[in-house]
């Protein structure tokens, strides 16, 4: 699969259950529907981060889904009271796209850094960005 923004083939993260693509190029990622599920877990403050997807009017370039090719939505992402970062969402809920950090800023600022999951993501990340 290539990455939706700087189309470069993307690398393979395998995490237990879940597969994330990532790019080397411009660090984005991209989480195939129900992964991002996975990657939380269940629990109530998952379930704030999920409901917390709103579509957004933006100027940002539309990017394409990397399995159909179609232009993604924009949508804000945040539980309420705090910031929100702006990811691409796929209209047939492909999957979702962060570009670089995005993902990290998330789980971070929705307190998931201490989910241990997430806490070897965030590893795995750091050590596959020393090895390129
Ligand atoms: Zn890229
Ligand atoms: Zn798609």
């Amino acid at each position: 699969m290539n990455c939706p923004t700087c189309r470069q083939p993307m690398l393979v993260l395998e995490l237990e259950e879940i597969e994330i693509d990532y790019c080397s190029a411009c660090r984005g990622m991209w989480l195939d529907a129900g992964e991002l599920e996975l990657l939380l877990g269940e629990n109530a403050q998952a379930l704030d981060l999920l409901r917390s997807f709103r579509a957004a009017e933006t100027g940002e370039q539309k990017r394409k889904c990397p399995i159909c090719l179609k232009n993604m939505d924009k949508v804000h992402v945040g539980v309420p009271g705090q910031s929100q970062e702006l990811i691409d969402r796929c209209p047939k809920y492909h999957g979702l796209w962060f570009d670089g950090g995005e993902l990290q800023r998330i789980l971070q600022k929705a307190h998931f850094d201490d989910n241990d999951k997430v806490k070897r993501l965030l590893g795995d990340l750091f050590f596959t960005n020393k090895v390129i």
